[in-house]
């Protein structure tokens, strides 16, 4: 018998995302699970990466970041949000991934409790389990999701550490409003507690709808992590770039960990994104808009399909109800019926759950894709509901 591997990995099963995507292309339907966009980034941003090719820094790049990217990072930070954060303390990591992975590993000692709101991203749990940590889960409740404060406050104990936050979130597409950061920040503040941001949707809320960072609240600024991933803000994903923005004394500890993980990053990439954060603004109203109008495209091509349609107003995800279309099944299997069936492909919401009894009707569908695939992945509904006897 092979002595066992880690307990935690060797029992986790192959993510939902795997899963999906395997049946997706098995059935050549339209995936609409996995998040991630269809199209390439800027043409600008990409050739300045593959003019970056070319000039002979290929080699490791300095651990923290390359300075024009650490500085990109830090000017954006005020030019959107305010906030003065020195390029000094800046960390360029591999992907928002490893840039969350390396602040709980900075925080967090084994026994101490993290606090999480579910629906849940993926990682997140695991990373913290494997840190030897205590996560500590907040249930959001559909169709709004709105913050539990009561819910929150109870969760919180004397070894609690840190609170984990992801505004906009993913999979529900809420976005945290300006109270809502508030009383999170308050609860930070009375029980001592860190804050670790992801913000890698930072930029794909409604025009009406803007993104808070906790760390503009009052008494945060020293005591949150905040998150980015320029794989969402320039639609190149797989490029997995990531920016932790922070204080001195947590820099030190996060950089570290980042030492430990991945030490650096490709630095080609880096002197593009750099190049990107300083577009113009037009840049970045045209992704949010663009983002926006596709939220918009698809929840108007559920509802007309029949299905129960979330309010989202950011991200690149939007949640539909089958509960309206009366099919009898739960979500795990209309993900799968839907993408043999009616060939497009889905997450069920309730993969994004720890906890018991979670809503077992929502279906996940990510937007980022041409108007032409979401259109076909629309008509390929509706021909399937309609081939039910429904709308
Ligand atoms: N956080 C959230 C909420 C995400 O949705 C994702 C990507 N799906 C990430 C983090 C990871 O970002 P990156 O690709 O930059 O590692």
């Amino acid at each position: 018998m092979p002595r066992p591997h880690n307990t935690l990995l060797a029992s986790a099963g192959t993510t939902i995302f795997t899963v999906m995507s395997a049946l997706a292309a098995e059935h050549d339907a339209i995936n609409l699970g996995q998040g991630f966009p269809d199209g390439d980034g800027p043409p600008d941003v990409i050739d300045v990466a593959a003019a970056a090719l070319r000039d002979g820094r290929n080699q490791y790049a300095p651990r923290d970041g390359v300075p024009e990217l650490r500085r990109a990072v830090a000017d954006a930070n005020r030019r959107w949000y305010g906030l003065d954060i020195d390029p000094a303390h800046v960390l360029i990591t591999g992907g928002a991934t490893e840039g969350i992975t390396a602040c709980l590993m900075a925080l967090l000692d084994p026994g101490d409790e993290c606090v999480l709101f579910e629906p849940l991203f993926d990682i997140y749990l695991p990373i913290i389990q494997l840190i030897g940590a205590v996560p500590k889960i907040v249930r959001l409740h559909p169709p709004d999701w709105r913050l539990d404060i009561a819910a929150l406050e109870a969760a919180i104990t004397p070894r609690t550490k840190a609170i984990l936050v992801n505004s906009p979130m993913n999979p529900t597409g809420a976005v945290l409003t300006r109270e809502e950061v508030a009383a999170l920040a308050r609860i930070c503040v009375a029980h001592d507690l860190y804050a670790i941001c992801d913000e890698v949707y930072e930029h794909l809320t409604d025009a009406e709808t803007p993104h808070i960072p906790l760390m503009t609240m009052p008494g945060m600024h020293e005591r949150t992590l905040r998150v980015g991933s320029a794989g969402k803000t320039f639609s190149v994903t797989g490029w997995k770039i990531g920016y932790v923005s922070t204080t001195a004394a947590l820099f030190t500890t996060v950089g570290k960990a980042h030492q430990n993980l991945i030490f650096s990053i490709a630095p080609n990439l880096q002197r593009a994104i750099a190049h990107g954060l300083q577009k113009d603004d037009a840049y970045f109203v045209g992704m949010r808009d663009a983002l926006a109008a596709k939220r918009a495209r698809i929840a108007t091509g559920l509802a007309a399909c029949g299905f129960g349609v979330l309010p989202s107003r950011g991200s690149y995800f939007v949640v539909g109800d089958i509960a309206p279309l009366g099919l009898g099944m739960d979500d795990v299997t209309a993900a799968r019926v839907l993408t043999q069936e009616a060939r497009v492909a889905t997450i069920p919401c309730s993969s994004f759950y720890q906890g018991a009894d979670p809503p077992r009707t929502l279906l996940r569908f990510a937007v980022a894709k041409r108007d032409e695939v979401l259109d076909e992945a629309i008509a390929r509904l509706h021909a399937w509901v309609a081939a039910r006897g429904g709308a």
